[in-house]
């Protein structure tokens, strides 16, 4: 069984929850991150997961809305002190260039700092990258610029994340069968309208979503704060459309799939 360690569950706004970042265990005690957080909050998020630094050795990066690569320049200055850290960034190309340009705007020369244990990979549609034996096939999905969803498979689990996206046939397809979907959702089905036009999804179409991929499990991610909506309704909701187990994430809770 494998494990996914939420470390930051809130939309751009949230100032409850850190923003978008998620941990997966790599065999031999290395750590596999997908999306940065933004600011230091990554790094205290990393400390009370219990994962040390240097354990992370690859960062897959959805999209370059700041609520997922502000917490990159924080990262790959800690890594650059501590001389046994390496680590590959992986993105699709309009994404790898932007947080390139990003980086050298606002830290200039951190990528000489790291030399050679820093590692760009660009990720190609559809094309699984193998980072030992878990494989990690990108898809576009359905966001307001270039957003890439992932499908994780390790050993016999799947978890599908499908985090900053309008509801999606993508989705679907790649989530088809998985035992873990985590979905984006914006609010309830009377916000859709509004979901749509952030390019989010409301819980009803991620309860849909995980219907129609008939995964085992679905958590809704990407939440807005208390003050908008509840979770607890988002997740009354999404199981009426899904018919299945449903959860909202939290920061920090560990999940096994
Ligand atoms: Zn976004
Ligand atoms: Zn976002």
């Amino acid at each position: 069984m494998s494990r996914l360690i939420f470390l930051g569950t809130g939309d751009a706004l949230n100032p409850e929850r850190a923003q978008t970042s998620l941990a997966v265990p790599l065999p031999g005690d290395e750590t596999m991150l997908i999306d940065a957080s933004s600011g230091t909050v990554l790094l205290g998020r990393l400390a009370d997961a219990g994962i040390p630094l240097e354990s992370v050795r690859h960062l897959f990066v959805s999209h370059h809305h700041f609520d997922h690569i502000g917490g990159v320049a924080p990262l790959l200055t800690a890594l650059a002190a501590v001389p046994e850290a390496s680590v590959t960034v992986h993105a699709a190309s309009e994404t790898l260039h932007a947080l390139r340009g990003f980086l050298e705007l606002i830290i200039p020369g951190v990528e000489g700092w790291l030399g050679k244990r820093l590692g760009w990979h660009e990720l190609v549609l559809g094309e699984p990258t193998e980072v030992g034996e878990t494989k990690i096939i990108p898809f576009l999905m359905d966001h307001s610029l270039e957003c890439m969803g992932f499908r994780i498979a390790q050993s016999e689990s799947v978890a599908v994340l499908a985090v900053d996206t309008r509801p999606s046939q993508v989705v679907v397809e790649r989530a088809s069968g998985a035992d873990l979907l985590v979905h984006d959702t914006y609010g309830p089905k009377s916000a859709s309208e509004r979901a749509h036009t952030m390019g989010h999804s409301t819980a009803t179409e991620a309860g849909e979503a995980a219907r129609a991929a008939g995964v085992r499990r679905l958590v809704l991610t990407h939440l807005r704060s208390s003050q908008f909506v509840d979770p607890k309704a988002l997740v009354a909701e999404a199981e009426v459309a899904f018919g299945g187990e449903v959860d909202a994430a939290q920061d920090l809770a560990t999940l096994h799939f």
